[in-house]
């Protein structure tokens, strides 16, 4: 069964119950034929021994038949499909009388059967249903009268018939199997277009899709599951052809700056001042790079997921407080004003790294976006059992058409606006990766020139 292809095992299975119900109904048939015909045979006799029990009288020890002449006439010329033979004999069983249409042959009697039960006995070589009636003088058992019917017809019937149904049963057999085979065949037909498919899908080739059956069932849902599945892969490779083009365009930016200004500062001898003005750039650039590689760095550890999550029981003020301080020399450069609003002190199960990064990028974002002397407020609410963050500034604010946009790797909004503003475009990638391994909700709301609110929320 194992090495048998789908198609044939499902026609196999289909098989072996039809197989068995066919063989019940077969028995069936042939022991309703079998039961009916005796149980015919059975009353056409006792029909003939009522008839025929009328048409006697014992007298003197001796059976008589009344109008003997018609009787034989009758018996003579009557032309039954299954006649009935009737004999009379004596106590001992020697012959008395018997119908004509016995003629040179004699019921044979069977001293051993009981009396006025039907048996199955022999009128020479042909098989026949037998009863033997005993005949009393009063109380006395004076002979018997014996009736028989031919059941060779019916012999052959039921021989017939188990001939027909011994041949009809494989060959039913046969046809089904053929015809389950083929349906099967072509029920299992878009199973070869999935295979003929997926063998054509290589990593360069991912526009493929396997052809959807017109019939919805499970195949169908089968063959949608695979294409949606082709669809994310199509999405994650493009993703990441992407994300190294975009990686390495970034790389080589401020390679070729550094690069283009130190060729230019050697051109020539130069004085101190020039000389440090260029280097404090080229020093500008190198850092930028750094944050650049560390910014990849992480986005590459968390997109294979392998840093294991540490949750524990953290204190959300105390994180931002920490934060806020850690970040306190450029807050300071730009007059910012942070303050935390929360009722009291809320606790979340989380990872304090990871969030600790996630925060940081948000406020340091909220920073960088701020003008001098603005204003960061950290909010921490309880709203029907979530425990909502919001991180809001009033500075330069994002386009509502690119709100969707900056969570993209390497998008940065209004870049060309605001060219003193520097930045990788990775840091909302990282917060967006990081909220949603800490199962965290994360959402933005912005207008230009008033202000940007994240909002996280945990679900308790
Ligand atoms: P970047 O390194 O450019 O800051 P991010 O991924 O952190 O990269 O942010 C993507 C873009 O989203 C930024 O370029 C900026 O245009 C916009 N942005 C993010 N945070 C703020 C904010 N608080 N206020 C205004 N714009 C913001």
């Amino acid at each position: 069964m194992q090495q048998l292809s789908f198609k044939n095992r499902i026609a196999s299975n289909y098989l072996i119950t039809t197989a068995l119900l066919i063989f019940v109904v077969f028995c069936v048939i042939y022991a309703i034929v079998r039961f009916s015909i005796n149980i015919k045979v059975n009353n056409d006799i006792k029909l003939e021994v009522t008839k025929h029990l009328r048409e006697i009288e014992v007298k003197e020890n001796c059976v008589l038949l009344i109008r003997e002449k018609q009787w034989k006439k009758i018996q003579f010329n009557k032309v039954d499909i299954s006649p009935a033979f009737i004999q009379f004999v004596d106590e001992l069983g020697a012959l008395v009388d018997k119908s004509p249409n016995l003629k040179q042959k004699q019921l044979s009697y069977y001293p051993e059967a009981i009396n006025n039960v039907l048996f199955d006995g022999k009128l020479e070589k042909t098989s026949v249903r037998q009863i033997q009636v005993p005949l009393y003088q009063d109380t006395k058992i004076i002979g018997f009268m014996i009736i028989a019917m031919s059941v060779e017809d019916s012999v052959m019937v039921l021989n017939n018939l188990f001939i027909i149904l011994v041949i009809a049963y494989p060959l039913i057999l046969l046809v089904l199997f053929l015809i389950a085979r083929f349906i099967a065949g072509r029920s299992i037909k878009p199973i070869s277009s999935i295979i003929h498919t997926s063998n054509i899908i290589t990593k360069d080739n991912l526009k493929s899709r396997i052809p959807l059956p017109i019939n919805k069932d499970e195949l169908h849902l089968l063959s949608m599951t695979i294409n949606n599945l082709l669809d994310r892969v199509e999405n994650a490779i493009e993703r990441e052809k992407q994300f190294t083009s975009d990686a390495s365009h970034e790389l080589r930016t401020p390679l070729a700056v550094i690069k283009g200004t130190l060729e230019v500062l050697i051109r020539k001898p130069r004085n101190q001042e020039e000389y440090k003005e260029k280097i404090d750039f080229c020093i500008s650039e190198v850092n930028r790079l750094n944050l650049l590689v560390d910014e990849l760095l992480l986005l590459a550890r968390f997109e294979n997921q392998r840093q294991s999550l540490k949750m524990e029981n953290i204190s959300l003020n105390a994180l931002f407080l920490d934060i806020i301080s850690r970040n306190a020399s450029i807050i300071n450069q730009k007059k910012i004003k942070c303050e935390v609003l929360s009722a009291k002190d809320f606790y979340v199960e989380t990872d304090a790294y990871l969030f600790s990064i996630v925060i940081n990028n948000i406020l340091t974002n909220a920073v960088k976006y701020s003008k001098v002397n603005g204003l960061i407020t950290f909010g921490i609410i309880e709203e029907n059992d979530n425990i909502i963050c919001t991180i809001a500034d009033n500075g330069i604010g994002i386009a509502s058409e690119d709100l969707q946009k900056i969570f993209n790797q390497f998008y940065r909004s209004k870049a060309n606006e605001h060219p003193e503003i520097k930045g990788t475009g990775l840091g909302l990638s990282i917060v967006k990766r990081l909220s949603s391994l800490l199962q965290i909700d994360l959402r933005i709301e912005s207008q230009e020139e008033v202000g940007t609110k994240v909002i996280l929320s945990f679900s308790k």
